[in-house]
């Protein structure tokens, strides 16, 4: 190089500074420590138990996060979302991510936005039986202070060991361990804070409360919650039957259900399913039924009878107090052993468990789907089903033919006065067939507290797909199992 054409160099220029990216942003606001938009951390936070073989991704893109925000209080959620507004991009708040329906996975990429941080015990009154906490709280930690105080929160979800309250309470809570006996979650919510996608942070209190139950955290986000509590019960009792008949287990089922003497507990199962916990020896459906173990709570002459009238056995102490301490690991147990635990969960009244349990058990036999189920009282006419099929992801058919039967089993449900239990990403087709009510009640609140759109979008209010598009898929796909297996004879 000359001296010449050093004179020609121009003269060094200002640097501009680049206009800050949405990861600088958000370190800005919670820390290094607490982004992250490593593949590893999006993948992980992108799904839950339910997630689906992969080629049932592979042309959505977006179904992976952008980022991951963990945050540790209201004010770092304000200003996450003030970044989402301002780029457009979608926020999906997340808890122990235990739905099992997607609630908490992304579809349009964004922001995944984990609350499991925000853990604080607030307040503890025991003079007017509340509790103040953050939404991040397990279930395992309030009970545990709680019981210092002699108190109980007495309710909480099977899934309680991974589950956190603020994904309960988005969930809608109106079933799990303990509501047959203490009411409902919505029963047990004195208030909740909330933010809502537009920044606006408010207290609610009485009906409004149910607008953010069952929200799905499309509507903004749970800061803060008070809940109800219970003198700590001193003890629990369990009482096993078993059953040959889905008949006589359905009815006995229902009749202790309609007892003056409510259960904290309440579970029906086959033996598919229990074998993958406390195996059967003898018989093929069990009925477990917990109380509080005083002499007054105990309907011991009652459970006798009913029992005796429907052909039930007692299973003996040691193998029910088995079912009682396996309450949070039953149901889950069986993805031990399973590439994919497919799930669907309905809420059904009891006088139609019976029919909705033969007519699975009936698609099982003649579709050969490796299908189990389980059952959870909520209320004491009204039942948590959790219909399964373990699937091997590379036997395409198969999987297309369970989730086509778990389709047929959910329009059953509906027609008969059941409907989606937890609704998530993958039920929202059915929001207008079985809650056409709340439809319309989400779609004007969606708009009051996200007119921009950011939250949680696709689930509820609106969905990616269409029950006519995924009926006619079934359809299709029913006919050319029928077809493959003529043309393969
Ligand atoms: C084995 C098993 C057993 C189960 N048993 C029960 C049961 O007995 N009863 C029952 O009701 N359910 C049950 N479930 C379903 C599910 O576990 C519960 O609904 C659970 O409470 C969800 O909590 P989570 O913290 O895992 O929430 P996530 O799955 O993380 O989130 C659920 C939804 O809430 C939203 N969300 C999370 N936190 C917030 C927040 N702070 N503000 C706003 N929105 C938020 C998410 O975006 C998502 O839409 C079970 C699931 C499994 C796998």
């Amino acid at each position: 190089m000359t001296e010449t054409d050093l004179g020609n160099v121009p003269d060094p220029q200002p640097i501009v500074k680049t206009e800050a990216t949405v990861l600088d942003k958000l370190v800005e606001i919670v820390g290094e420590e607490r982004v992250s938009d490593s593949e590893l951390e999006r993948v992980v936070y992108s799904g839950d138990p339910a997630v689906l073989p992969q080629y049932h991704y592979r042309w959505k893109a977006k179904y992976l996060a952008d980022y991951v925000v963990r945050v540790e209080n209201v004010n770092e959620i304000e200003e996450v979302l003030k970044i989402a507004r301002q780029h457009k991009i979608p926020v999906v708040p997340r808890g122990g991510a235990s739905s099992c329906m997607s609630s908490s996975s992304p579809t349009r990429g964004g922001i995944s936005l984990d609350i499991k941080p925000m853990n604080k015990i607030l307040e503890i009154n025991k003079k007017s039986m509340f509790v103040r906490v953050e939404p991040g709280v397990t279930f395992d930690r309030l009970e545990n202070e709680l019981e210092k105080h002699g108190l109980t929160f007495g309710i909480y979800p099977s899934s309680a060991k991974s589950a956190v309250i603020g994904g309960w309470i988005a969930c809608g809570g109106r079933g799990g361990i303990g509501t047959p006996y203490y009411g409902s979650l919505r029963d047990h919510t004195l208030s909740l804070s909330v933010i809502g996608g537009d920044g606006t942070k408010n207290t609610i209190e009485n009906d409004e409360i149910d607008l953010f139950l069952h929200s799905y955290g499309i509507l903004g986000i749970i800061f803060e919650i008070t809940l109800r509590v219970h003198e700590k019960p001193k003890g629990y009792k369990t009482f096993s039957y078993g059953f040959r008949e889905l008949e006589g287990l359905c009815n006995a089922m229902r009749a202790t259900a309609e007892l003056e003497k409510k259960p904290i507990y309440l579970k029906i199962a086959d033996d598919e399913l229990l074998k993958y916990s406390n195996p059967l020896e003898d018989g093929k459906y069990v009925l477990t039924v917990t109380y509080i173990d005083t002499p007054s709570d105990i309907p011991s002459e009652d459970l006798n009878v009913i029992a005796g009238d429907n052909s039930g056995v007692f299973l003996g102490e040691e193998f029910s107090e088995k079912e009682w301490e396996l309450r949070y690991d039953a149901e889950f147990n069986p993805k031990e052993h399973t590439e994919t635990l497919m799930f669907q969960e309905l809420w059904v009244p009891t006088e139609k468990v019976h029919e909705m349990l033969a007519a699975y058990e009936s698609y099982r036999r003649s579709h050969k789907i490796p299908a189990l189920w389980f059952g959870m009282l909520g209320t004491p006419d009204a039942m948590r089903l959790e219909l399964m099929a373990m699937i091997d992801a590379a036997q395409y058919l198969k999987f297309i033919s369970s989730k086509g039967i778990l389709h047929k089993m959910m329009k059953k449900a509906i027609k008969s006065g059941g409907v989606p239990y937890t609704i998530g990403l993958q039920n929202s087709i059915y929001m207008a067939r079985a809650y056409p009510d709340r439809l319309v009640e989400m779609k004007e609140a969606k708009a009051k507290w996200d007119p921009e759109g950011i939250m949680n979008p696709d689930r509820v209010t609106t969905c990616l797909t269409s029950f006519r598009r995924i009926d006619l898929l079934f359809a299709l796909a029913a006919a050319f199992r029928r077809l493959s297996r003529y043309v393969g004879k």
